[in-house]
């Protein structure tokens, strides 16, 4: 099985009926990057931000980051990179910004909401995305976004830094694209509206299948209720998907989800036209990809979306692979 991954390393995704897909892979550094091009990874789909601020006692300086944005743009060699900024709260504290506890923190205080509020860190951040946006093939992604404003805000920051940067001769890329994750069940069902107005998605099923569920990801006593093949779930998945198609923009997944087995044939069947995962996992995947058939995983993503639960699903999806 191995011998036959390591064949597929400098493949393209592709299926029996010739629909081609893009592997990705999520990294936390820039020393990862080895690990997704020894994996045949064809882009990185999410790049963590969190890591640059975190273990240290203050934040990171506009130049720590460009380099580390820089080094992990250029080791890809022109490959795209989903950089997400900085997603902190929830289950990741930073201990030297001083935030008041709160009695939920996963519906609290974090990632774009805080970047909205404490701009000095926001701006820093974009600064230094923008600079290194001219070395390589940059895609800037805003995390939990859960209203039309706080993108249209978040854009409009980025826009302003860009500006101020060129007027200081500074060169920046002209092809960055801007996407959010849809994250939050708000932005899933707004879809259609996001979809006029981002260059594409990433599906943060993560997070998604807690807010949806209403069962927090890191508590083992509801664990049973946090089903990534609810068709709840599927059904959302696929009000995205379709969304950002008619408006002609892709669609990626960057949660769980998107490397697990049995989940890849359903969100093949979907449309989903990129898969991020752990480096690791992409072979595997690959493997699996290219013997289905789209429109067969059509089908089968169409009798998903009518069961009602995701036990049915499951029994389902093994009724194929057996
Ligand atoms: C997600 O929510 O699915 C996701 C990819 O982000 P994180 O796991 O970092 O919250
Ligand atoms: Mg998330």
């Amino acid at each position: 099985q191995r011998a036959e991954w390591r064949k597929l390393r400098d493949e393209p995704t592709v299926t029996v009926d010739n629909v081609h897909v893009e592997l990705a892979a999520n990294i936390g550094t820039p020393n990862d990057v080895t690990g997704v091009l020894e994996n045949g990874g064809e882009a990185v789909g999410l790049y963590r931000t969190e890591f640059l601020y975190m273990g240290r006692d203050k934040l990171p300086s506009e130049d720590i980051q460009y380099n580390a944005y820089k080094a992990v743009l250029e080791k890809m060699e022109g490959k795209p990179v989903v950089v997400r900024t900085l997603d902190i709260g929830g289950d990741k504290e930073l201990p030297y910004l001083d935030l008041p506890k709160e009695m939920n923190p996963f519906l609290g205080f974090r990632a774009v909401r805080l970047c909205l509020d404490r701009l000095d860190i926001f701006r820093t951040q974009l600064r230094a995305l923008l600079r290194a946006s001219v070395h390589g093939n940059l895609r800037v992604m805003f995390p939990m976004i859960a209203t039309l404003g706080e993108f249209r805000e978040a854009k409009a920051v980025l826009l302003e830094e860009k500006e101020k940067l060129v007027a200081e001769g500074v060169a920046v890329s002209d092809s960055i694209q801007l996407g959010i994750m849809v994250e939050i069940p708000s932005t899933a069902v707004l879809a259609d509206q996001f979809a006029k107005e981002v260059d594409f998605f990433s599906i943060g099923t993560n997070d998604l299948i807690q807010y949806t569920m209403a069962a927090d990801r890191m508590n083992e006593r509801v664990a049973y209720l946090y089903q990534p093949y609810n068709p709840a779930i599927l059904r959302l998945v696929k009000m995205v998907i379709d969304a950002a198609h008619r408006e002609g923009k892709w669609v990626g997944m960057c949660g769980e989800m998107a490397g697990d087995e049995t989940a890849i044939p359903l969100l093949l069947g979907l449309g989903l036209d990129e898969f991020s995962m752990s480096a690791t996992s992409i072979l595997p995947a690959r493997s699996q990809i290219t013997k289905l058939s789209r429109a067969d995983m059509q089908e089968l993503a169409a009798k998903a979306l009518d069961m009602q639960t995701a036990e049915q699903v499951v029994e389902l999806v093994q009724s194929i692979q057996a």
